[in-house]
């Protein structure tokens, strides 16, 4: 099992805003984890906050406030890629799902942000909560503090330290941490090659996953039974992220080298008279992509997008063909086989329909290329 595959299974457990939140079964445990961790130490030690001592609390008290403190420590995770997902929205990128895997969460995008601006304000906006949500519960700590409500201090002050770490370790430059994507923006900008700024992005990801691996061993070492613990943790989420980061930086490798063919699929053509009722009940659930090549025989005629449809009545739905809600067929939507991938992404970044049709020379359709998807395939030699 590759160390992807042990972060796919996953539960729906709600819908905010439309957006499916799914939950990984893994993160069951680490809840468990963390409620026998936090609720073990507030009823064996005093805690010391500051010039605050809350002793000891009773067996009962202990797992309660430990089941609290958890709980909002993991809702903050969750408001933290909610996060990011309103933000992604609002510069017009959809949002497949949040996740909630045991190392925090992962917002996912349908799409990549077209612009190191968006790019900038998509990553920066989940640490930003983060910080806003450490500062609320040390208002709040401040407050029962004054009030002299003990436990209720405890529980505030553990949520606000735990939002302060995430937003902090999240601003770690390395992608696919959020400092990451705010140094891949920061080069993006600079050079104007997104490949480029992703590929250093990226390499300072293994850097930092090294650091944490390398980190996590030396804690693991030191005797203390708690920091074997934080030892393990750091070393698991080291790997969950040189996993992620290796894979980036190899695929923009292959990004430079590769051409349409490498990565393009076989194109699934709408016919130009198709009705739009029948696409959406028949075509849409069967295919999970974004944009449809419009043709017949061989012959592209256009584009269909999903975002274009939305602004279609439902009433028309059953008037509207195909050839009347697509994108004509224009310069910037079509490609040959042998045109750079780097060529044909910014193309899809900017010709409206995030899609390309692939010809051949006789200008027969062949291909279709979508940049949510875009993977290179193929490895020549
Ligand atoms: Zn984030």
């Amino acid at each position: 099992m590759s160390v992807r595959d042990f972060y796919k299974q996953k539960i729906t457990v709600a819908r905010v805003y439309g957006i499916p939140v799914r939950i990984d079964y893994r993160w069951f445990v680490v809840f468990a984890l963390s409620v026998w961790l936090i609720a073990s130490n507030l009823h064996t030690a005093p805690l010391e906050l500051g010039s605050m001592h809350l002793p000891p609390v009773a067996k009962f008290t202990a797992w309660t406030l430990g089941v609290i403190t958890t709980a909002g420590l993991f809702l903050s995770v969750f408001g933290h890629e909610l996060s990011h997902a309103l933000m992604a929205r609002a510069e017009g990128i959809e949002i497949e799902e949040i996740i909630l895997h045991p190392f925090g969460g992962l917002a996912r995008l349908r799409s990549q942000p077209e612009s190191p601006g968006a790019e900038f304000r998509i990553a920066i906006a989940g640490p930003a909560a983060s910080f806003v949500f450490a500062v609320l519960a040390f208002v709040g700590a401040r407050i029962a503090w004054v009030g002299e409500y003990q436990t209720i201090v405890a529980v505030f002050f553990l949520m606000g330290g735990g939002n302060l770490l995430l937003a902090i370790f999240n601003l770690f430059p390395g992608y696919p941490l959020d400092g990451g994507r705010v140094l891949r923006a920061l080069l993006w900008r600079r050079s104007g090659d997104i490949v480029q700024a992703t590929r250093l992005a990226g390499i300072c990801g293994v850097l930092v996953a090294g650091t944490l691996i390398m980190f996590g061993i030396y804690m693991a070492v030191a005797p203390s039974f708690h920091a074997y613990f934080m030892g393990l943790w750091s070393v698991l989420v080291g790997l969950f992220l040189l996993d992620a980061a290796v894979s980036v930086v190899r695929q923009s490798q292959s990004l430079r080298t590769a051409i349409v063919s490498d990565a393009m699929s076989p194109p699934f053509a709408l016919e130009p008279d198709l009705l739009v009722s029948r696409f959406i009940d028949e075509v849409l659930p069967l295919h999970r992509q974004t944009a449809f090549p419009v043709a017949s025989n061989g012959r592209l005629h256009g584009i269909i997008s999903l975002q274009d449809l939305k602004s279609l009545p439902r009433e028309s739905w059953r008037v509207k063909r195909a050839c009347d809600v697509m994108r004509p067929i224009a310069p910037q939507m079509f490609v040959t086989q042998t045109t750079t991938l780097m060529h044909a992404r910014e193309l899809m970044q900017t010709n409206g329909v995030g899609s390309l049709a692939i010809v051949d020379q006789k200008g027969d359709l062949i291909g279709f290329l979508q940049s949510g998807t875009l993977r290179v395939r193929k490895k020549r030699r």
